[in-house]
């Protein structure tokens, strides 16, 4: 409850996500030793060396990617999976790229244990997107990038919408929304983030 009063006491007004954000336990996406600060509203560490976002930039973002049923989203940086869970309680699918096996396995496994069908990991370099199920209708990227990921703009949907963090590498970068239209492309800053870096290559380490 506290949980999602602190999201809405930040802005979080749709009722949908919301409610995805109610459904899936983040206990279940964090280390054990970190179980008993899953519900605050902070970022915390996840293997490899990478962080599970905090709850309210998840909230966010989702909300400003604005999913429906029938969209089938790519999301880059599967990191725990819980982005891409709440993302399935409101997409018809969602395909989600991990760069380190490690975490697209984990990842798998707690997504299986709640039974999210509708959500494909796989291992890869999400710079190069996953042109097998292009075109997307939504791209959420959550590491961030130094410029605009050109691949991944081709493989929006036109009408389609991607959120990223775009910025220099330990400063601050902002969340970019990017809406594809028949005539191009319009671009509009969001808030200030901090994310892990968007890296090129599949990660080499297990
Ligand atoms: N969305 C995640 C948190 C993301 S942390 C969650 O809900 O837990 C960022 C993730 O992006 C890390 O796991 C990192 O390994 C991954 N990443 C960074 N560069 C990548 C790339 N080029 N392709 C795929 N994944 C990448």
């Amino acid at each position: 409850m506290e949980f999602l009063l602190t999201l809405r006491r930040r802005g979080i007004a749709d009722q949908a996500v919301l409610r995805a954000m109610d459904e899936v336990p983040r206990a279940v996406f964090v280390a054990d030793e970190f179980s008993a600060a899953a519900h605050e509203d902070r970022a915390l560490p996840i293997a490899c060396g990478q962080t599970i976002s905090q709850p309210y930039v998840v909230a966010y973002m989702t909300e400003k990617l604005g999913v429906a049923r029938d969209n089938r989203v790519l999301e880059v940086g599967t990191g725990s999976g819980y982005q891409a869970a709440v993302l399935s309680r409101l997409a018809g699918e969602v395909v989600s790229i991990e760069r380190y096996r490690t975490l697209a396995e984990a990842a798998r496994a707690r997504l299986a244990k709640l039974g999210y069908d509708n959500v494909e990991i796989v291992v890869g370099d999400g710079l190069a997107g996953w042109p097998e199920r292009a075109p997307y209708d939504r791209i959420m990227v959550t590491a961030a990038a130094e410029r605009m990921p050109e691949t991944l703009v081709d493989q929006l949907a036109e009408g389609g919408v991607m959120l990223l963090p775009l910025g220099p590498q330990g400063g601050t970068q902002h969340i970019v929304k990017l809406t594809k239209t028949s005539t191009g492309l319009s671009r509009e800053d969001l808030i200030p983030v901090r994310f892990v870096p968007l890296l090129p290559g599949q990660a080499r380490e297990l």
